[in-house]
């Protein structure tokens, strides 16, 4: 994935965002405050605005421009987690015109890392962590095993399917939700699902 590339990804983020943007207010209605999708429709669409301008910029440069983006404009809990997440990858991407999987690998754990350092949450919490955690996994052991770009796409999107689906059959221990206790039991994490929306949508930019 080169910068040009990262510039298109991220525009087709916004639009799969915007797309989604009533589904995911809709999950969020449900165990939150319901301004999940507007929250993130928000900052994508600010970032839409200014991409244009990112074209010839480095990958680093790029992903914290977004990050300074999402911080100001999504707002709630998303917000600065998304933005911490963008900003941690882009300081791997510093200088980089071009990334590769060993570039993609440091900045998902570096993105991760930094999610989990902003918001004290652990996998099993009913958060993006439980969508991110596990497509992570599955990208490294895919790289680890030398596995061919189709299997290695199916491993990641499949990884991070159960990790939304995981999150309908627990309790949320972070986040507004977790002011309903068990009664969260049985309804799908926003944040895990917009976390699932973003991966597919950099995975079918590389296809
Ligand atoms: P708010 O809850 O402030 O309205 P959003 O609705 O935009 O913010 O985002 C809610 C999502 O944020 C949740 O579905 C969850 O995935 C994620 N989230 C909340 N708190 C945390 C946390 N501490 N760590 C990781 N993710 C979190
Ligand atoms: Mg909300
Ligand atoms: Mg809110």
């Amino acid at each position: 994935m080169d910068n040009n590339n990262l510039v298109k990804t991220i525009n087709s983020i916004a639009k799969v965002i915007k797309e989604n943007r009533a589904y995911l207010t809709d999950l969020d209605q449900a165990i939150g405050d319901g301004d999940h999708g507007i929250n993130l429709d928000r900052g994508f669409s600010a970032i839409v605005d200014k991409i244009e301008d990112l074209n010839d910029k480095d990958c680093g440069n790029i992903l914290s421009t977004i990050a300074m983006i999402l911080i100001s404009k999504v707002g709630g809990a998303s917000g600065p987690l998304y933005g911490t997440a963008f900003m941690r990858a882009g300081q791997i991407a510093k200088g980089k015109y071009s990334l590769n999987n060993e570039d993609g690998l440091a900045m998902f754990d570096a993105a991760i890392s930094g999610i989990i350092s902003r918001g004290k949450a652990s996998r099993g919490d009913k958060t993006m962590l439980d969508t991110l955690i596990p497509a992570y996994e599955a990208y490294k052991a895919g790289v680890e095993d030398n596995l061919d770009k189709e299997n290695l796409i199916q491993n990641i999107l499949v990884a991070a399917k159960n990790g939304v689906d995981y999150t309908k059959t627990v309790a949320a221990k972070k986040g507004r939700a977790n002011y309903l206790g068990d009664r969260s039991i049985g309804h799908q994490d926003p944040g895990a699902t917009s976390s699932y929306l973003i991966i597919k949508t950099i995975i079918d930019n590389l296809a």
